[in-house]
């Protein structure tokens, strides 16, 4: 490695072609597979061609317990092609999940990893490539804008970030999935044995010289999204429970502003009494029970997610069981 000092920044250059790892984890994504498979495997052989990877390159194909014919559609992909070996997980786990099984069997130089419904620019992987030549461990993939979100998707999406931010969590903006790993950072990745899984949430911890590449996310091509609301909310959970403890913080907060306004409360109460105007309040005491009740649920709820956290690390179960694998 050589050392390129610019103005502020040391750039440890690499002078060695990486090998490359393309992970894809894929659920039901018959519709859109062929494309897939097929774009990626050009920019492979392309980039080969013009030594910017190894020929022993591959493209990663992980299929979380699919319903529909995604396996045997990766199966005739990697008979096909060197350039495509599968995974198969032995039930639908998630995309997080996926993502880190493909993850944790990647023996390449550098990864790359990418939704199945390349709605990410794949322009943008050899400009990842590029960057990792420079010395960065890490490359981010981020969107420019969100216009090809739906309203209420660019909305939710919107909330969730800026409370993050507002919790006090260090996310990169507009970053999903799609990022350069290189072997280190992985390993290092590989490292964080919780259940509690929130990838793009981990990688800002690794440290590691890192840089960004911008592009503007197109439309899913055909099918439809594997991110229902259901899912989406799922995520933010994991996001938020993975990364801060603010939540209880807020609910100590709110236990003492309440303790405050019951306490001006009684003395209210107390020279309402003592002066002989008190009266039959059914309104205030029926609404004041049933706010909180209200609050007192919210906080033990919030609680409970913790306490489900905890639980669940304390077992250690694997994250995982591969069913099948196709090598080279
Ligand atoms: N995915 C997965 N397991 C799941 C759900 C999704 O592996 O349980 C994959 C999916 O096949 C795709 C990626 O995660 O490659 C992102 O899903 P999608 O494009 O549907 O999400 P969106 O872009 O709508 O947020
Ligand atoms: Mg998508």
């Amino acid at each position: 490695m050589n050392h390129y000092i610019s103005q502020d920044t040391t750039f440890k250059i690499r002078e060695t072609i990486p090998t490359l790892t393309i992970i894809v984890p894929c659920y039901n994504e018959a519709e859109v597979f062929i494309h897939c498979v097929n774009a990626l495997k050009k920019i492979i052989v392309d980039l080969i061609s013009r030594k910017k990877i190894q020929q022993n390159s591959y493209i990663l194909f992980i299929d979380d317990g699919s319903k529909d014919n995604t396996w045997s559609q990766i199966i005739e992909a990697a008979n096909q092609s060197a350039h495509v070996q599968g995974l198969k997980l032995s039930r639908n786990r998630g995309h997080q999940i996926a993502l880190i099984a493909g993850l944790s069997v990647v023996e390449t130089d550098v990864c790359i990893s990418i939704d199945a419904d390349l709605q990410d620019d794949i322009k943008c992987i050899e400009r990842m490539i590029d960057r990792y030549m420079l010395g960065n461990d890490i490359v981010y993939g981020i969107r420019n804008d969100r216009s090809s979100d739906s309203f209420f998707k660019r909305m939710t999406a919107n909330i969730f970030y800026s409370s993050m931010s507002a919790m006090g969590v260090n996310q990169i903006g507009n970053h999903a999935d799609y990022r350069l790993l290189s072997k280190r950072a992985l390993e290092a990745l590989l490292e964080f044995k919780e259940q509690n899984l929130y990838i793009r949430g981990l990688i800002p911890l690794l440290g590691f010289q890192s840089d960004k590449v911008f592009y503007t996310r197109e439309e899913r091509i055909a099918g439809e999204s594997k991110y229902p609301l259901r899912k989406m909310l799922g995520l933010a959970i994991e996001g938020v429970t993975s990364l801060t403890v603010t939540p209880l913080r807020l609910i100590c907060a709110l236990g003492f502003l309440t303790c405050f306004v019951s306490f001006l409360a009684i003395i209210y109460i107390l020279i309402a009494k003592f002066t002989g105007q008190a009266i039959e309040g059914w309104t205030s005491v029926i609404i004041s029970i049933f706010f909180l009740s209200g609050v007192q649920l919210l906080s033990l709820g919030v609680i409970g997610e913790y306490i489900g956290k905890i639980y669940m690390e304390t077992k250690c179960r694997p994250k995982f069981f591969i069913d099948e694998q196709i090598e080279d």
